[in-house]
């Protein structure tokens, strides 16, 4: 029953909404978006989203179908209750619209604005997924359209990741530059609860030379002998990491993650939030988590979504600071 769904989802977001826009607080002064866009997200020349798709072609989109291709592509749905699965698409469906907005020119020197895989944002139009899941995506941008989060009148840099493990990351230790006041870190005791389980990974030596030799911040030279976390950040993320060999380099631990994961896969090294140590010719990982550990924890914002936190609590906890403005009546 699409409209009943629809109605039920709406009534829990827009009264919330309308609320913040009602009071003349702060959120409702008018969203200051990079470019000047419409309510359906169309640029001054009335264009669309273009989005390269992962075929490579280029699609133009209304950016609320953009978002409904973006839930389940980006937000496991399946199994959930119905409430839960309600809860986090329209989690995700605000996320998606916000990032895509705030991101909207990343490609625009390739003649495109989004990339549809996790560089930008994993998309892929709803007629790719079961009828239910594709109900539940098309809901959620619907009865959140024109809910963006914003900081300081501007929709934010929405990051997320799958599972933070026990405590999320300022934006500095993924990524070069600061952290705005929204991204700082902070403690998760859903993820945790979910059952977020430890993870290990043992890497050969000489293994690990060659993938680091194949980037040239990361190369090591001919010989490996040890590496070491030499800065860690409040949740425990190796921020920095010293590798010993034919040259000493310092690097980002994510710089090394996805160095070792260019060849052994996503799941090899799963976050930065680990402890390391030789066994014998290789080195040992031992960590929790997946993912960079910055914004809002997939695996704990279901968790919150499970008992009972409403979509704007679970994103008010993970970007602290914030608001959830409807650009529709602010633009
Ligand atoms: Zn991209
Ligand atoms: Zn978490």
């Amino acid at each position: 029953m699409p409209t009943v769904t629809r109605r039920a989802l709406s009534l829990r977001l827009l009264p919330a909404l309308a609320g913040l826009l009602a009071g003349g607080c702060a959120s409702a002064r008018p969203v200051r978006l990079p470019g000047s866009f419409d309510a359906a997200g169309r640029g001054p020349d009335g264009a669309r989203l273009r989005i390269r798709l992962a075929t490579g072609r280029v699609a133009d989109l209304d950016l609320d179908d953009y978002v409904s291709g973006s839930v389940p592509a980006e937000a496991a749905l399946g199994g959930l209750d119905p409430a839960t699965a309600g809860a986090v698409a329209e989690v995700q469906a605000i996320v998606a619209r916000t990032y895509a907005l705030a991101n909207r020119r990343r490609h625009a020197h390739e003649g495109f604005d989004l990339c549809a895989t996790t560089h930008c944002q994993v998309y892929s139009p709803l007629s790719r997924w079961p009828a239910d899941i594709a109900r539940l995506a098309a809901n959620a941008a619907q009865s959140t359209s024109g809910a963006v989060i914003t900081y300081a009148d501007r929709p934010i840099n929405a990051v997320f990741h799958a599972d933070c493990g026990g405590h999320t990351s300022p934006a500095a230790t993924a990524w070069r530059g600061g952290s705005p006041p929204y991204l700082q870190g902070l403690p998760d005791g859903y993820c945790v609860r979910e059952g977020s389980a430890p993870w290990r990974a043992e890497v050969t030596l000489s293994d690990l030379r060659g993938f680091l030799n194949r980037h040239d911040a990361t190369r090591i030279g001919r010989r490996l002998d040890t590496l070491e976390v030499t800065e860690q950040d409040a949740a425990g993320r190796a921020a920095q990491v010293t590798l010993y060999g034919a040259r000493t380099v310092a690097v980002r631990g994510e710089q090394l993650r996805s160095a070792i994961n260019a060849g052994l896969g996503e799941h090899a090294i799963r976050s930065t939030r680990f402890t390391v140590r030789r066994a014998g010719r290789a080195l040992l990982f031992e960590g929790r988590g997946f993912g960079h550990g910055v914004g809002l924890c997939q695996t704990g914002a279901m968790a919150r979504a499970r008992f009972g936190h409403s979509p704007l609590d679970i994103i008010a906890h993970y970007y602290p600071g914030t608001a959830v403005t409807d650009f529709h009546a602010l633009v």
